[in-house]
Order: structure tokens, then C-alpha cells, then sequence
């Protein structure tokens, strides 16, 4: 089958990357010269953040793909040799409120969890500010999440995947429910026999343009990546809404800011004030450094946070894959996994009800 996927973030190019390796026939059209978008701007955290905090849909979707994340790395690895960098070095909570759902979710997920009283959390992270109790989550892992995406554009480019950059779809061409051809910027037309929409934030934009209402927005994050000369945080450490990850090299994010300013993509010192604030009371070391970076990025926010996973409804072969807002890293392998199978009529690893696009 000749399948054109619409956008090259995590979700674009995952996808893409599972129907190649079924035989499909792929082109990828990504309006940018790089994928450079939320999947780039990320955290990378493998988890969502308090995960009991979020709708079975999102925890049935994590669970899968947490499982999948050590085969996909060692897969790209094979493929690219580009190591993802995925570190299992747990996800710590620290003064957490609703520790009974945490423990009541983890038992029903049979995920491994460990509350902690002030001394142990000195003892585990001695680096931290005081702080009186915390929830672990050992498992979680966290993944580099630019070199996950330069390993599956190399790995789709290897399994015979036409990737163009530049071309951003502007124009559909479709007669009686069916979709035959879509037309880029640049004048260039493709056809296929499907097309799947993987355009995260632009998602509810672009398909307005095929008269199709879905309620995914962007919603800004702000990011700031602080430098040592080697890393001294064992954990991510998750505090009233903002959090540290460690890279195996030094590096420290500081996350993020959750911004409901449609496409504007600019950084601010307001954030930067308010996230380096954070960062320093989690980790009072880091007041003794200031952050090398800044950015943002427009995460697909859609409500609950529940993704479109799905056919679109009136189009025989359009298909939608969007809207995973804070999670799309962590969903991506099995929202990927979920969209090929309902494309291929196989049975499905989850109830796809929740992800219906009506
Ligand atoms: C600050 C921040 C921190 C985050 N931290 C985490 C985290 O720790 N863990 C986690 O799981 N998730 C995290 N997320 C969320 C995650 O990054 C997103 O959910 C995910 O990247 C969405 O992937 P996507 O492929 O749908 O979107 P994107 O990565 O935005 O990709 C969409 C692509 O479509 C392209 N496109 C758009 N319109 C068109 C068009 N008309 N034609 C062609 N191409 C088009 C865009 O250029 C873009 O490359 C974070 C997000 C942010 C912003």
C-alpha cells in the first residue's frame, strides 16, 4: 500500500517507521528542513509526570510503549548506530499530596513504587533540598530525545522511506470520501492510496482545511538545559509541576512551562526566572550555574490529554494520529503501534474506543 504521512515528529516518523517495516510503500512530508518541533523540544521523561493523575487511555497506551521503548532502542541502535540514550534511572516526586491514588494505580498497572520519608530521600539524592516526602517510580526511564529522532529519520531513510522536507501540505484533493492526492507549498503534488495526519499542534488547524473539527491546540512548554561537568542529579525529580532530567553527560532540563498562547513560539525571562527558581530549589547546587539554553515548543494539546488515533469520519482512507499534548514521547511507539493496526484491520493490543475520532 502507498501510504503519505503528513508531519515528521516522533508520532510522523514512528508511524512511518512501522509501516515500512510491514512493506508499505512511504512518503513522509514534513514542512520544516529538520524535525524540529515539540518531539525536538521535549523532556524525554518515558512516563507521563504523576501518571495516576491521567485517564486509563493514556496509562494503557504508556504502559505498552514503556515496555516497547528498550526494543525500539536497541533496534535503532542495530539499524543507525545512534544511540537514543534511553537511562532507566527512575522518576522521583517529591512532596506529594495524593500518594493513596499513586499507590492504588500502581498496583493496578503492577508497576513497582516506593514512598519515601525525608531521610530516605537524603539518602537516595543527597543533592536535593529538604524536602519531607517523595514518591519513586524506579522504572521510568528517561530518552535524548533528539538523537531519537535523528535515529528514526535515519532508520526510515534505511527501510526505503521517501522523506521531504520543506513541504508543507496546504491543499487536499479528495472526491466522494476518498482521498487521492495532497498538494505542499512548493506546488509539488503527492498521491497515495491512504495519508496519515501526524501534525501535532497544527493538527486542528490543517484539518479545518478539509472541514474537519478536532479539538487539538498548541500549548507552549519552556525549557532551560543547564551544563555540569559531570552529572550529579541520579533521579528526574518532579516538584510542584516542574522538573529536572538528567542526561548521562552532564546535562540538566528544567521543565516546563505550560502556556496557552497559541503558535507563538518565543522564550521569555518570566519563565526563564521562574523555571531557574524551580531548578534551584529542587537542587540548590544548580544556583551556583546558569542555564546554557533556552527554547519552547507547541505541545498537540487536546482535552484529557487523550490522543485522535483513528480514521478520520467521512474519508475512507485519511487517518489521524495527534494529540498526545504532554505525552507524545512516551506514547508515541503505541499510538504508532495502535494507528498500523487499525490501518491494516489487525486486531488491536488496546481498546481503540477511547482514541475515536466521531
Ligand atoms: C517543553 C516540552 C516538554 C515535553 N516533555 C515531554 C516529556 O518529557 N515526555 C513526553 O512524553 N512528552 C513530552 N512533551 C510532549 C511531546 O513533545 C509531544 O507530545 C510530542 O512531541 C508530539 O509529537 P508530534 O509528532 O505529534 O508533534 P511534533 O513533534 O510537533 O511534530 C509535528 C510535525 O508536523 C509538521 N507539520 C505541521 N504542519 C505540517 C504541514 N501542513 N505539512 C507538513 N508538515 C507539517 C511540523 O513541522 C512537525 O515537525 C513535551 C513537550 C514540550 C513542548
Amino acid at each position: 500500500m502507498k501510504v503519505v504521512v503528513i508531519g515528521a515528529g516522533i508520532i510522523g516518523l514512528l508511524t512511518a517507521y512501522k509501516l515500512a517495516k510491514l512493506g508499505h510503500q512511504v512518503v513522509i512530508l514534513e514542512k520544516h528542513s529538520q524535525s524540529q518541533e515539540s518531539s525536538w523540544a521535549g523532556g524525554g521523561i518515558v512516563s507521563p509526570m504523576y501518571p495516576w493523575r491521567y485517564a486509563p487511555a493514556v496509562s494503557a497506551l504508556a504502559t505498552l510503549a514503556q515496555a516497547e521503548y528498550p526494543i525500539l532502542a536497541q533496534e535503532l541502535l542495530a539499524l543507525t548506530n545512534i544511540n537514543i540514550e534511553l537511562n532507566q534511572c527512575g522518576m522521583l516526586m517529591l512532596d506529594t499530596e495524593d500518594k493513596r491514588d499513586a499507590i492504588v494505580w500502581a498496583q493496578h498497572y503492577q508497576q513497582q513504587l516506593d514512598c519515601l520519608d525525608k531521610n530516605a530521600i537524603k539518602q537516595l539524592a543527597p543533592l536535593l533540598g529538604e524536602f519531607n516526602n517523595a514518591v519513586l517510580l524506579p522504572q521510568v526511564a528517561n530518552v535524548r530525545n533528539p538523537r531519537l529522532l535523528q535515529a528514526l529519520v535515519n532508520a526510515v531513510n534505511l527501510l526505503g522511506v521517501q522523506h521531504i522536507t520543506q513541504a508543507e501540505v496546504c491543499q487536499w484533493h479528495h472526491q466522494q470520501g476518498q482521498l487521492f492526492a495532497v498538494t505542499t507549498t512548493t506546488g509539488q503534488r503527492y498521491e497515495a492510496e491512504c495519508f496519515v495526519v501526524a501534525t501535532g499542534a497544527w493538527s486542528g488547524q490543517l484539518l479545518k482545511t478539509l472541514q474537519v473539527d478536532i479539538p487539538i491546540k498548541p500549548m507552549k512548554g519552556q525549557m532551560l538545559l543547564y551544563k555540569l561537568a559531570q552529572q550529579r542529579l541520579s533521579h528526574i525529580v518532579l516538584h510542584q509541576g516542574h522538573y529536572l532530567i538528567p542526561r548521562q553527560d552532564g546535562h540538566i532540563l528544567c521543565g516546563s512551562t505550560l502556556e496557552d498562547t497559541g503558535f507563538d513560539k518565543h522564550t521569555t525571562s518570566q519563565a526563564l526566572e521562574i523555571l531557574a527558581q524551580s531548578a534551584q530549589g529542587i537542587m540548590p547546587l544548580l544556583a551556583q550555574h546558569q542555564p546554557i539554553k533556552q527554547w519552547a515548543g507547541l505541545r498537540p494539546a487536546s482535552p484529557n490529554g487523550i490522543p485522535f488515533i483513528g480514521k478520520l469520519p467521512h474519508f475512507e482512507n485519511v487517518w489521524l494520529n495527534a494529540g498526545q499534548f504532554r505525552n507524545g514521547l512516551v506514547l508515541a511507539p503505541a499510538s504508532a503501534q495502535l494507528l498500523v493496526d487499525l490501518m491494516q484491520g489487525n486486531k488491536t493490543q488496546v481498546d481503540e474506543s477511547p482514541y475515536q475520532i466521531i
